[in-house]
């Protein structure tokens, strides 16, 4: 058990307390799979969703219960872009902490980003992270290939071996694969495994040694500016290649008006895109970096209040699918300098469901319903993986989640190793009060 500010996270978990079934019982079940909003109690037994419904079969009248009346009771919330920094810079963040910061926020599995030290470049790595995740992590760890050798984008890294060892994607996330010919290959060959290219969109030479948006604040500020055109064009390019080769192509981290339009317009004609956007870039822009505030610079940068306005309408209407944070832990040794010296990335696993509520759903720019099908359902159904409905047979992953708790981000309080979130000191509405991952309860707020 590790304890702090916000909770209690259950680690390293045992398969003992599995055999106890759990009831959770007078929540307000939401799950847009089966179709599902109303009042019921769910059972959990070995693992496995049992029962959904109203009352409680008698055989589990002794379960342990959850009472969860007033609560959200939702399929486990699913993270598809993290970055973990194991192996390489335990110093950031290890396999173990960044799960009990998942286990925190509310998620039940987390797909980690390849971009480690080394790179998550072949067979044996991929293992080497399953295996450090089989070691008691209260999340379910999913790893994400590297698309080229070392991320050097010269040579394809062997893609069939990393989804045999259990790689569920392809992505040299961090860096865009500036060849088309190298990335119209990965394309061709992602065909055969029915996994995603997951595509970070800037065009390097476009972003030109940038550190934030190109507008008027980088202008007023001094630093040199990252244009909204160096990701619109590579989101173009990656397009037209999934389109050309029929594979499926994932648009991470959205920021820009130009990429929701462009992935819109895709969708209509059919091609097989889908897409995710960050909480930063649906609650903050670049205004918002005041006096070169480090903790508010990452990859893509904040854009503009336009910018901001077409991702929440991208939420809202489909075109983007999924939220996920780009957790992205650094030591504050490589925040606490000059702007432009910083590292770029931001913490995400601890305050994402928060954010979410707070901004999209309070507002009502965004339906429960809809917060579910973006934070789990969608993230299980293009990854391929088992969770993202409460359905009996189901894996007994699930997220209480208390809607009215207010809470203020406090970064002493995360269980992340690192500090560096742009929310600090923000007021929250809503937050996970209890998250179960096959039927154990992994944390339990307050
Ligand atoms: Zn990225």
């Amino acid at each position: 058990m590790i304890k702090k500010g916000t909770g209690t996270v259950t680690y390293p978990l045992t398969n003992e307390r599995q055999s106890k079934p759990l009831a959770i019982i007078n929540g307000r079940v939401i799950d847009p799979a089966q179709k599902i909003d109303g009042t019921m109690n769910i059972i959990i037994d070995n693992g496995i969703v049992k029962h959904i419904g109203s009352g409680i079969p008698p055989e589990y009248n002794n379960a342990e219960t959850i009472d969860a009346v007033d609560k959200w009771v939702v399929p486990g919330l699913v993270d598809m872009h993290v970055h973990l920094r194991e192996p390489g810079r335990e110093d950031k963040e290890t396999i173990a902490t960044g799960s009990c910061a998942a286990a925190a926020g509310g998620f039940t599995a987390v797909a980690c980003m390849p971009n480690t030290t080394p790179v998550l470049d072949e067979e044996s790595k991929i293992r080497y992270v399953i295996q450090r995740a089989a070691e008691g992590c209260p999340c379910r760890i999913y790893p994400i290939g590297a698309i080229t050798k070392e991320l050097m984008g010269e040579e394809l890294a062997p893609m069939g071996e990393m989804v045999t060892a259990g790689a569920v994607a392809m992505s040299d996330d961090g860096k865009t694969v500036a060849k088309s010919n190298i990335m119209r290959n990965a394309f061709n060959y992602s065909k055969s495994f029915g996994i995603p290219v997951i595509c970070h969109c800037e065009d390097a030479a476009l972003c030109a040694k940038g550190h934030m948006n190109e507008g008027h604040v980088s202008t007023r500020l001094g630093v040199r500016g990252i244009p909204v055109i160096a990701e619109d064009i590579i989101v173009a390019r990656d397009i037209l290649l999934a389109e050309y080769t029929g594979a499926r192509a994932h648009i991470a981290h959205v920021s820009t008006a130009g990429s929701v339009r462009l992935i819109r317009e895709a969708k209509t004609r059919g091609v097989n895109v889908t897409a995710e956007t960050c909480p930063h870039y649906f609650t903050l822009t670049d205004e918002d970096i005041g006096m070169y505030d480090t903790n508010k610079k990452m990859n893509p940068p904040l854009r503009t209040a336009i910018d901001r306005e077409a991702v929440i309408a991208g939420l809202a209407d489909g075109t983007i699918d999924v939220i996920a944070s780009d957790h992205a832990p650094h030591v504050s040794e490589e925040k606490d300098v000059e702007f432009d010296n910083a590292a770029f990335g931001v913490i995400g696993l601890e305050t994402m469901l928060g954010v979410v509520m707070t901004i999209l759903v309070n507002e009502k720019l965004l339906t429960p319903t809809q917060m579910v099908e973006r934070m789990s359902v969608a993230p299980n159904r293009i990854l391929g993986l088992p969770g993202g409905a409460l359905k009996v047979g189901a894996p007994g992953d699930v997220t209480v989640i208390d809607p009215a708790i207010k809470w203020t981000v406090d970064p002493t309080m995360f269980f992340s190793k690192s500090r560096n979130t742009p929310f600090s000191g923000m007021g929250l509405k809503g937050a996970a009060a209890v998250t179960i991952l096959g039927g154990m309860i992994t944390y339990r707020r307050g």
